[in-house]
């Protein structure tokens, strides 16, 4: 397909979704991915769909919107990647941190969330291997949990058949633009330029490069993440687990290392051990002393974790903004060039929600939500200046 409606830069979550809603819409989608399906973020990161570890504001309400699309026009297609409504345990240890968490879930409830607050004595019902002696716990029975790339194979299947052509091994390295108008990208292929009026940008930690293919500055930069797997255990942890600050560490701007506890066991039995959270640009050096951190928080909530075997480590560059918000919507300098990345830690439980949003926007459809917080034109001159915005590797 050389002239498609759309071409989508990137066969991640975001790009595989946003593929898939737009064939949905009867366009002619065109995805490139320079790498393979899911070679990105989408493969170095843990599937959670959470609600639980946000406050109140239009990350939530997009959080809350995508869990509608997962749970309705989703839902039949949910074995294919292994969705699991297995529930969030937060927990803190300290009094204050139980009373800070038991405030953060009043103003959750108030804005649509479901959580129970757990007594402490009951904290062991939902998890018998955590350690005794917390102060305090709440249970959101919405987080859920996919295989992350299970769910962009599978969307970018589900595209195919409904005729879009997805191109990996292809990078994309230019636009073509006349008149504040995009009219295609260049590949580094034999058939050069692809013609068409649309472009979504999907292109996660490395938006910022597309943007500036096209000429415009979108600060997107990387947030390194590291994630320890144990060999498989019997059952061991229930929920997705983490402890009350992991919410602090998210929302944080802080460019130097923080870490907070978060356990999941998982299907196969390995449980899944996060999280650290640093910018170090693209580094992908591993982080002995960042390992160990991860090892010695995650057996001070589960000391069952003490004597278990890491078979592997791995780590990925969350796509991050200044201001923690997704980008999505048309780019207000560039006619035809839309964005939809910028998700951070949360762009596989986001993807959805955001690729039906966009395609709305670009069919003309109103939206579900309102956009205009995820604009593409909402960073100040500064934000889009920070350092490495566009220019890393
Ligand atoms: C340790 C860790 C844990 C995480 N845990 C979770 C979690 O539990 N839940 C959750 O929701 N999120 C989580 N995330 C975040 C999530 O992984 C990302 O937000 C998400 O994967 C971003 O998806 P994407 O499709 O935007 O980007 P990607 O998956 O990175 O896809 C972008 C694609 O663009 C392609 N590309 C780049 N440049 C070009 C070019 N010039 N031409 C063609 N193609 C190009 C790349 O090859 C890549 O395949 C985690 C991240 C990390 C690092």
């Amino acid at each position: 397909m050389s002239s498609p409606d759309v071409v989508v830069i990137g066969a991640g979550a975001v790009g595989a979704a946003c593929a898939y809603f737009a064939a949905r819409a009867g366009l002619r989608v065109r995805v490139l991915d320079r790498g393979q399906i899911a070679g990105g973020t989408s493969s170095a990161c843990e599937g959670n769909l959470l609600v639980s570890d946000k406050e109140a504001g239009p990350e939530l309400d997009l959080a809350l919107h995508s869990q509608r699309v997962w749970h309705d026009e989703l839902a039949e297609f949910g074995p294919h990647w292994e969705f699991e409504s297995k529930g969030g345990l937060v927990v803190s240890p300290s009094p204050t941190g139980a009373a800070a968490l038991a405030e953060l879930t009043v103003r959750q409830r108030a804005a649509g969330i479901e959580v129970t607050n757990v007594d402490p004595a009951d904290i062991a019902d939902y998890e018998p291997h955590l350690k005794p002696g917390m102060a305090g716990a709440a249970f959101y029975p919405q987080d859920a949990q996919v295989q992350p790339m299970l769910l962009t194979a599978h969307l970018l299947r589900f595209a195919r058949e409904l005729g879009a052509v997805v191109s990996t091994g292809t990078e994309v390295t230019g636009f073509e633009v006349s008149g504040g108008r995009v009219l295609g990208v260049r590949t580094a292929r034999a058939d050069g330029l692809i013609s068409a009026g649309h472009v979504i940008n999907a292109a996660g930690t490395w938006a910022g490069q597309i943007a500036a293919l096209a000429g415009v500055q979108l600060p997107v930069l990387p947030r390194r993440g590291f994630v320890l797997v144990t060999e498989p255990l019997p059952p061991t942890v229930r929920h997705k687990v983490y402890a009350a600050d992991y919410v602090a560490a998210v929302a944080s701007s802080d460019q130097a290392l923080q870490t907070s506890p978060v356990i999941e066991g998982t299907r196969g039995g390995t449980v899944l051990i996060g999280s650290s959270r640093e910018r170090v640009g693209f580094d992908s050096r591993v982080s002995l002393p960042v390992l160990s951190r991860l090892a010695q928080d995650a057996i001070a909530l589960f000391p069952v974790l003490a004597g278990v075997r890491v078979l592997r480590g791995y780590h990925g560059f969350r796509p991050y903004c200044p201001d923690h918000l997704p980008v999505i919507g048309a780019d207000p300098r560039v006619s035809g060039l839309w964005h939809a990345t910028g998700h951070e830690g949360a762009g596989i439980g986001l993807s959805v929600g955001t690729a039906k949003l966009l395609v709305q926007q670009v069919v003309g459809a109103p939206t579900d939500l309102d956009l205009a917080p995820f604009s593409p034109g909402r960073f100040t001159p500064h934000q889009l200046t920070q350092r490495g915005a566009h220019a890393l590797a």
